[in-house]
């Protein structure tokens, strides 16, 4: 029988996702650097505390997540009341868009923008408005100038992903006192923690509800694979939020060990401090062999190869070694390779096999 039913306006806009490879046929060993997770793993009281859940899982999870976001708050300084908590980050930016844009409305993001932006403003049935990067860096002033009285919504990543860029809190702050006040601004926080004295935009909420603070366990906490993410918001905007959110959207495992690795700031500040010190000495080692990268704020660096033809033969090379990179076509970078920072080691065999390829690429 023929297939009829027909998904509504947008849907098939959607690219499928392809994500970050996770093995070779044929290699063993295979070191993944391609979607950004920490080399080291989560916080071994975060296991614990996973680990200890099993046993109650008869039960469904809190629904209210009391104890993570009284965790969250006294971690980071923040209102309990303020905080959601969700799937990963992703399902946030899926209520966001659900909650403030359909047909006909608008959503700004940026070009080399996280991919998620546009999936969700499909979904939703709503209008993606690109607008242009000024040197690979979010440009407030053309964002500014996109804006129109059918924008709903605006996201930035603040670092960006792929291009492991920042902007300051003055810009951001530039940005949102240029926005009339009914358009929700989302600061993507998931690489905030990577850069230091940086809030990730929680502070600016106070002034201006209308900001939305995501941030995510699936970076620096090593979480990925518990899909635990938080928002930070004012108080009329979490509950619009709250709104769309199932009740029991976060399992109880993920919710423990969110709890345990939180407090754990002696394991975070140790990744903090590896993540520095490895990719300092792998965007130095790149850099010392011609291959350039912008100065990155986060636990990846994006590394130009001058042509497609050359990121590609550089990408084919490294999973012939065994490691696995992320190819950023699908973001509108041909040319370049997102490399996830991995441990010294890993650092030090990237850095090896490129100065092999560079040498091909002389002679
Ligand atoms: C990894 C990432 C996320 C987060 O994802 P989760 O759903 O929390 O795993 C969000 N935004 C950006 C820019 C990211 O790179």
């Amino acid at each position: 029988m023929k297939f009829a039913p027909t998904p509504k306006s947008g849907i098939l806009d959607i690219d499928l996702y392809v994500g970050g490879k996770g093995h070779l046929d044929g290699v063993e060993n295979v070191v993944k650097l391609s979607s950004n997770e920490n080399p080291h793993g989560p916080s071994p009281r975060a296991i614990d505390a996973f680990k200890a859940e099993a046993k109650f899982l008869n039960y469904y999870p809190s629904s209210d997540h009391a104890e993570l976001r009284e965790t969250l708050a006294e971690v980071h300084g923040l209102d309990a009341e303020r905080i959601i908590c969700s799937n990963g980050s992703d399902e946030l930016i899926s209520f966001l868009t659900q909650a403030f844009a359909g047909e006909g409305d608008e959503v700004i993001f940026t070009e080399y923008g996280f991919l998620m932006y546009k999936v969700c403003t499909l979904s939703a049935g709503a209008t993606p408005v690109v607008v242009t990067e000024k040197d690979r860096h979010t440009d407030v002033d053309a964002i500014l100038a996109a804006v129109t009285e059918n924008t709903k919504l605006v996201f930035i990543a603040n670092p960006n992903n792929p291009t492991s860029t920042f902007i300051e809190l003055s810009e951001i702050e530039r940005l949102v006192a240029g926005l009339p006040e009914h358009i929700v601004l989302v600061l993507d926080g998931a690489y905030a923690e990577f850069v230091d004295g940086y809030d990730g935009g929680a502070s600016l909420s106070d002034t201006y509800p209308n900001i939305v603070m995501t941030r995510t366990f699936s970076k620096v906490y090593g979480m990925g694979g518990a899909r635990l993410g938080w928002g930070y918001s004012s108080k009329p905007m979490i509950e619009i939020l709250s709104r769309v959110r199932g009740p029991f959207n976060v399992n109880s495992g993920a919710l423990a060990a969110g709890v345990a690795a939180a407090k754990d700031i002696e394991y975070f500040e140790l990744c903090i401090k590896r993540n520095a010190k490895a990719r300092d000495r792998l965007a130095k080692g790149l850099a010392d062999i011609g291959l350039q990268s912008e100065p990155s704020f986060t636990n990846f660096v994006l590394v130009d190869f001058g042509s497609e033809t050359d990121a590609d033969a550089a990408d084919k090379l490294l999973q012939h070694n065994g490691i696995l990179i992320r190819a950023v076509k699908g973001y509108g970078l041909p040319s370049c390779l997102r490399i996830t920072v991995g441990k010294m080691v890993d650092c030090d065999r990237i850095v090896s096999i490129l100065t092999e390829f560079q040498k091909g690429r002389a002679t």
